[in-house]
């Protein structure tokens, strides 16, 4: 349930042991309380005191007149046939957001939004087309997968989180930083991983973190030309500027950055593109994910997708030249959930105002 925007209560939601621990301070009468109230809203996934049910009905009750524990609240969702689930879920101040999850290989992969809506405006993505929108706020990002995890009765163990939902997740770094940090006591970076668009100073950021999550790059295009054409942002950050960052980009033993790949056909899809690309990310130690574009005549009538020779044509050229590479073939196209396609990355999705 949202919450009424007058609502004065603070929400636990999204707030790290420690924090939750000194809010309470003053209002429990021992410090383990506050601990038992930090398990219970985040490893417990509670939604309301009323579950406490080791602290007294009084502690309760007191609690409950000066914090809550709030989760967004679901709009709708539509179940693919492949058993991904697009999420519509209503804020407190009327805006909608979307998020995906995707099981796979007895996996949980769910996808996050950062933002309710992007000023990046790459030209393949509705998210973009549709404007900027505001950061979400920590609560906001970790209650998607609250609730997800609820409604879904995953095994945590099981769970992985991308933010490749609406929005830049590195335009939202302080929000963005405080909801890693919640999520982490559940699911560890190894098992998260942060998509952008290539925002300099926030990939700079990731790199200073003590507990980095893995790191996708959202590359689209062999070239500079090419990349401004799909993402305005490559002007301000250019390609050249944005593989040195990344060459210099700390990476823990064993990890690779990932490079997303949207193929567009007669655009990048060429064995040439797959060529350059190659040389392009060379030295990085990197794995691939070329992602036929999820056709959007309504918005992108420019762009087709490649047929599936050709998307296997550009995936061998570059598996030839040593690079790990996995095609993304449109999961959860029929309720247009493909997370990481961004017509569906973004899933299309305007901001809504509900009421
Ligand atoms: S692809 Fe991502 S960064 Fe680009 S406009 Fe869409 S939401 Fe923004």
């Amino acid at each position: 349930m949202t919450t009424d925007l007058r609502d004065p209560r603070i929400n636990l939601v999204g707030r790290p042991p420690a924090e939750i621990a000194a809010l309470l301070e003053g209002y429990v009468d021992r410090p383990f309380r506050a601990r038992q109230v930090g398990q219970w809203v985040i490893d417990r996934n509670a939604t309301g005191f009323e579950e406490m049910t080791n602290l007294t009905k009084e502690m309760r009750a007191e609690l409950g007149r000066r914090f809550r524990v709030t989760d967004p609240e679901i709009l709708d969702r539509s179940v693919s046939s492949d058993g991904s689930v697009k999420w519509l879920f209503g804020l407190s101040d009327g805006i909608a957001i979307e998020g995906v999850s995707m099981p796979e290989n007895g996996k949980l992969t769910m996808c996050l939004s950062s933002q309710a809506g992007c000023a990046v405006g790459c030209t393949f993505c509705v998210t973009g087309a549709l404007g900027a929108g505001r950061n979400l706020t920590p609560d906001e990002i970790v209650g998607q997968y609250r609730v997800m995890l609820r409604q879904l009765e995953a095994p945590v163990d099981r769970v992985n989180i991308v933010f490749m939902g609406m929005g830049e997740p590195l335009l939202n770094t302080t929000h963005l930083g405080a909801a890693l940090e919640t999520l982490y006591e559940r699911v560890s970076p190894k098992r998260t991983t942060v998509s952008t668009s290539g925002i300099l100073p926030g990939i700079s950021w990731l790199a200073d973190l003590p507990r980095r999550p893995k790191l996708a790059i959202s590359l689209n295009a062999p070239d500079q030309e090419r990349r401004q054409q799909l993402m305005p942002i490559a002007r301000r950050y250019p390609l050249r500027e944005l593989m040195a960052e990344l060459r210099r980009f700390p990476l823990e033993r064993g990890r690779r950055i990932t490079f997303e790949y949207v193929l567009i056909r007669d655009f990048n899809d060429s064995v040439t593109d797959a060529e350059t690309v190659t040389r392009l990310i060379r030295g990085i130690p990197a794995k691939i994910n070329v992602i036929p574009l999820n056709e959007d005549p309504q918005h992108f009538p420019q762009h087709r997708r490649p047929d599936d020779a050709t998307v296997n044509r550009f995936a061998v050229a570059l598996r030839d030249a040593g690079l790990t590479v996995t095609v993304r073939w449109s999961k959860g196209l029929d309720v247009d959930a493909a997370c990481g396609q961004l017509k569906g990355r973004h899933q299309g999705s305007k901001p809504q105002r509900r009421g």
